[in-house]
């Protein structure tokens, strides 16, 4: 077969009089001015149970999205009952018509609900219009295009040899049972993708997002149940994080979980599925992608403009709350007073405030909780005589969840800011010698439980390759005069190893490997 070739999705602009910003206009003032009422997807089936939760734009946390309906034990277990029904007919489908049904789901989203997910995920999680559109259109896009290629590729893969009158050949079997999908909130793409990835390998899904993405969530389900995905393969349900884990984790039939969130539930997913281990049929698969706690390291001969972009835009797009958000700077004593200006001066012309006005760059941080964490720890530094602090370091909560992009310059490389991922829009930055070269590097990779994304910034090639060689296990996505965020699909497939996961790369035929299980059948005639 000759499945279409992947291309990713152009990034829309959204000027001030272009057509995308007043469709896109159009679709938050709807999304505003109504009050949704959100379901669980269980079997196809809208379920309502009667107890709402409410929805509320972290940066206007006084207006009222919308509410959803929160289930309890025995909506989970219909959802994995739903998924077990419906995973005869599915895994028996010829994987191209499974193919198809994700490119529709694709194509959907790159056109008739574009300006939908977009305006859900600016409001549901406090992104500007740009980090939606990477985010919700275009990553999103682009691991249904590209995973679905990968997908074929699986599938039409070179037979084994085969010796006089014997045929071998290998099955790619969907796994025994359910995949449990685990979302964070703050990536559409992601929420999108960790149940469809293992849904297009024919498994069927049962499919659990952060609270605080259900409003994006559930355009995402509207638009798998548009393109064609049956009733039961994904099942979308809202209810307390250990509760289902507490089902899901001790069914029989419990064969995979695709999970991206943090390193603490992750660890302790982990450790959960060891203890019920005898339970299962068969061995779950376990990949995850956990937190980071990202690095950008300046060598002394660091283009200074190069390396403030990095910085600024490496940690503080989309506040700092992108698992790849660079949250820890190495600068040569040499180069700091420059940065330092530089940093003072940009940070001084952002604009904060609600994602409907265009202008803002920095919007609200997801909510009370993640507010209420970061306070703690910037104030904590300004009490720190050893901190200095270099921007920011205010914060208000009387309309959103703002926290000034801070920057913090700390004596101690092992500073608490320089080693715990406080997802926010923090920097902390430790300057150093700039003969001490050797020991920064050890210090770089010696620093963090985490092992996610880097960058080194240099102009000196043989730094370069030195950076490259001393961090190999610093991080899973390491990049080279760029911020540390940013990764495309089908470009830089993206995961980190150490406490940062897995490292199954999302987006790449790795990722979709574990959510198959190899059959070989040798024929004799
Ligand atoms: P989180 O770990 O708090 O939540 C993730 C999911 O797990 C949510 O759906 C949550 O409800 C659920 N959950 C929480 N406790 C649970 C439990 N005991 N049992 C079962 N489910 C449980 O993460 P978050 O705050 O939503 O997301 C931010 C984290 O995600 C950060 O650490 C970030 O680095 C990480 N992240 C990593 C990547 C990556 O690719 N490595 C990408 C995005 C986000």
């Amino acid at each position: 077969f000759n499945v279409p070739e992947p291309v990713n999705e152009p990034v829309l602009n959204y000027g001030p009089r272009s057509l995308e910003r007043a469709a896109l206009k159009a679709a938050l003032n709807e999304a505003r001015s109504q009050q949704v009422d959100i379901p669980m997807y269980i079997g196809g089936k809208e379920v309502r149970t009667g107890k709402l939760m409410e929805l509320r734009p972290p940066h206007d946390h006084k207006h009222l999205l919308g509410t959803f309906h929160w289930g309890n034990k025995t909506h989970i277990n219909d959802a994995i009952n739903a998924a077990l029904a419906a995973k005869a007919d599915w895994e028996n489908l010829p994987w191209e018509q499974r193919a198809a049904i994700f490119l529709k789901a694709a194509e959907l989203f790159a056109g008739p609900y574009r300006a939908k997910i977009n305006a859900a995920t600016m409001l549901g999680q406090s992104k500007n219009a740009y980090q939606a559109e990477i985010d919700a259109a275009c990553e999103l896009i682009d691991f249904l295009r590209f995973n679905v290629h990968y997908m074929t590729e699986i599938y039409q893969q070179q037979p084994p040899v085969s010796g006089k009158g014997i045929w071998n050949r290998v099955e790619q079997r969907p796994l025994e049972g359910f995949v449990f999908a685990l979302t964070p909130f703050n990536f559409t793409a992601i929420a999108g993708n960790l149940p469809a990835s293992a849904a297009m390998m024919g498994n069927v899904v049962v499919w659990k997002p952060a609270d605080t993405q259900v409003y994006a969530a559930n355009v995402v389900m509207q638009v798998f149940k548009e393109a064609g995905v049956p009733d039961g393969v994904i099942n979308l349900i809202y209810a307390d994080g250990p509760e289902v884990g507490d089902v899901v984790f001790n069914h029989p039939d419990f064969a995979g979980i695709h999970f991206t969130g943090s390193t603490k539930v992750f660890q302790h997913i982990w450790q959960t599925i060891g203890t019920n281990i005898h339970k299962y049929k068969t061995y779950p698969r376990i990949v995850g992608e956990t937190g980071g706690k990202d690095f950008v390291l300046a060598h002394p001969s660091a283009d200074v403009d190069v390396l403030s972009t990095a910085l600024l835009r490496g940690a503080f797009e989309y506040q700092g709350q992108k698992c790849s958000a660079a949250s820890r700077a190495y600068i040569p004593a040499s180069l700091w007073p420059a940065v330092k200006a530089q940093l003072q001066t940009e940070i001084a012309g952002f604009k904060m405030g609600p994602v409907e006005d265009f202008e803002n760059f920095i919007n609200a941080v997801i909510s009370e909780v993640s507010f209420d964490k970061l306070v703690k720890y910037i104030e904590a530094a300004k009490a720190d005589k050893t901190v200095e602090l270099i921007a920011g370091g205010k914060y208000d909560k009387t309309r959103g969840w703002f926290v000034e992009p801070t920057v913090l310059h700390v004596q101690d490389p092992y500073y608490v800011t320089m080693c715990e991922e406080l997802f926010g829009p923090v920097l902390t930055v430790y300057v150093y010698e700039d003969d001490k070269w050797d020991e920064i590097l050890n210090i770089v990779d010696n620093t963090s439980i985490y092992a996610l994304t880097g960058a080194i910034i240099s102009q000196d090639r043989y730094a370069i390759a030195d950076a490259t060689y001393k961090l190999r296990n610093a991080a899973g996505n390491f990049y080279i005069n760029d911020k540390p965020t940013g990764a495309v699909v089908g470009q830089q497939p993206f995961g980190g190893a150490r406490g940062s996961g897995t490292n199954d790369k999302a987006g790449s035929m790795i990722n979709l490997l574990r959510w198959v299980s190899p059959r070989t059948i040798k024929e004799t005639f």
